[in-house]
Order: structure tokens, then sequence, then C-alpha cells
């Protein structure tokens, strides 16, 4: 939000309730922006409201629009400073779309997934999603984790901020494949044509990624429940409520789910212990709290081999590539 207003070029800005940062009406009172809010629940002091309503939705969007476009005179040229770096990207993979790269348009399957995890093509498959957060590096924890990853042939799939920080790094083009992915990711990367990060929308979309590995279960040979599969969560630099949310119902549904630095329980060893090791037992999925990014990836590596032997999957075709620059 913020470096998309320092570039002096948004004219106007809309915020409803969800992830809006704090500082973004003082800083877009440094420019011309207009920022303006939309649900009643999360006005901001001294900035512009415009009532939404699903009724009047097209009314309402081309107030928006208009006040926009009356803002425009306003651009101040001196501050304004776009970037001229570009990177091209695909996004918004769903599991229909998935399902017919894998396969083709006539024969939609997942078999060749599973048949890559089985083989020992590939690793196995890691969801690294969730915000940045102002404490950490912006970007380091997420682009560390998945080139990590990438390199020791797992498949990333992500999505809402985490997305944007391997976009702006190349990741979701399929051409990232070969200068990132072990030797079996780059192979299906190359055969299929798809990136080696799989962008499946916002975090609100992390439940696309549940719809998949539904499908993939499915598809059989690979247990019958995500807990056995080799598959884990990551939010390396979680800062949202909304992010703990989505990490409980990716424990709840069986995975190994990394968060960063700690959530908020360490102050109980009875609730630390509980969702750290004890609802495995319960779900099959727990938390883990690390916020150096390669180490984490080690943890969730040593998960994915541990499934693997569990599910008697075949050894890994082949060794990792090196640590990418
Ligand atoms: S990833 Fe985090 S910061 Fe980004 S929209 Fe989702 S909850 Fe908000």
């Amino acid at each position: 939000q913020e470096l998309a207003v320092i570039t002096g070029a948004v004219d106007l800005m809309v915020v409803d309730v969800q992830c809006v940062m704090p500082a973004l009406a003082s800083i877009t009172n440094c420019f011309h922006t207009k920022l303006v809010t939309t649900s009643a629940k999360a006005k901001i002091p001294g900035v512009e409201h415009v009532q939404f309503s699903e009724e009047s939705a097209y009314r309402i969007a081309k107030e928006i629009v208009t006040r926009a476009v009356e803002n425009f005179p306003n651009r101040n040229p001196k501050k304004v400073n776009i970037p001229e770096d570009e990177t091209d990207l695909i996004a918004g993979f769903t599991t229909e779309t998935v399902y017919q790269f894998l396969g083709g348009r006539y024969r939609s399957t997942f078999r060749p997934l599973n048949d890559a995890v089985m083989d020992g093509r590939l690793r196995g498959a890691v969801g690294v999603v969730g915000c940045n957060n102002p404490n950490m590096t912006h970007d380091y924890g997420h682009v560390a984790l998945t080139k990590e990853l990438l390199r020791n042939d797992v498949l990333v799939v992500t999505s809402g901020c985490s997305a944007i920080a391997d976009a702006k790094q190349g990741l979701l083009q399929p051409e990232a494949a070969f200068q990132y992915a072990g030797a079996g990711l780059r192979e299906i990367c190359e055969t299929v044509g798809i990136p080696p990060v799989l962008h499946v929308g916002s975090c609100v979309d992390n439940s696309r990624i549940l719809t998949t590995l539904v499908s993939i279960v499915d598809e059989g040979g690979l247990g019958k429940d995500f807990s056995q599969l080799p598959i884990a969560g990551s939010a390396p630099e979680w800062m949202s409520e909304k992010a703990v949310t989505i990490g409980f119902y990716c424990v709840a549904s069986g995975l190994l789910t990394h968060f960063s630095t700690p959530q908020p329980v360490l102050g109980s060893p009875g609730v630390t212990k509980f969702i750290t090791e004890e609802v495995e037992g319960i779900l099959g999925g727990k938390f883990f709290f690390e916020p150096d990014p390669i180490k984490a990836a080690g943890t969730i590596l040593n998960h994915l081999d541990q499934k693997r032997a569990e599910l008697k999957l075949k050894p890994l075709m082949y060794k990792p590539v090196a640590t990418p620059v």
C-alpha cells in the first residue's frame, strides 16, 4: 500500500476492513493521493468515507472513480517516481486450471503430479503464504524460504502478500524453474509449462490449496489424509490476525505449519505445548516457530522426507541444485 502511494501516481486508494496499514493516512497526506474508506466498521479519522453496499455497488464504484479522476489534476509531477523495473508473472491458478495444465484439456488429471511425488521427481509441495512484517527485512523470509524449497525439488504454492514478494523476484514465471528449481521440479515445469511457484490468489483464497489437496488425495497413491502427504504450510513474515486464523485451519487440516515469529502464546507453556506438539495427535498438524527461513526450510524438508518414508515412496531422483545467489 505505502509503496504504491509513494510513486506519487495514485490518485485515490480505497480500503475496506482488512490489512489496512496504520500509517496509510499519514503517508497519503504527503502526496496528492485521496484515501477512501468503505466500511462503517473501519473508518479512519480525517479520511473520506463512502459507505459501500452490495445493492448499489455500481453507483458507489462510479462515484469513487469520479473522485479519483477529479483528483488527477492535483498530481505533483515533481513527486511522481514510477520505478522502471518490470517483471512478468502468471497468476491465478485454481484447482481446475492445475488439473488441466497437468493432464491437458482432454485428459485433465492430477495423475502426473501424484506420479511425480511417488517417483521421487518431486519431494513434495509447500504453501508459502501470508503477510509482510515491518519487524523483518521486507520480502526476505518469503523469497529465501521459497528459493530453498525450490532447489530441493519442492513445488511451492503461494498467495496474498507472499505472492507479491515472489512476483517481484520473477518466481511466478516458468523461466524461474531454470534458475532456481531442482532438476526434478525443473523437468515438471518444462514439460507442463508452469512456474515453479503457483499463485492461487489472495490470502483468503488459501482454501483453493485445500481443494487441490483433496483432488490429490482422491487421485490416489499418496495416503488417505492430508496429514499423510509430503506437504506443509508456511507464513514466513506473518503479522495479521487473519494469518493466525489461516494457520489454524492449516493445522486443523493436518499440515505442519511454520510461522516465523511465535504467535503471542509463549507466556503459556500449556498453550504453546498444545499447538506445537499435542495437537498433532488429535488433528495431524501442528505449528512450529522459526524466524530464520533457511532453518525453517530445513525443518520442512525433514518433515516432507519423513512423510515420504512413511508412505514408502521411492527415493528422490536428484540431488538439490546449488544454493541460489
Ligand atoms: S497476506 Fe497478511 S497482510 Fe497480506 S492481505 Fe493477507 S493477511 Fe493481510
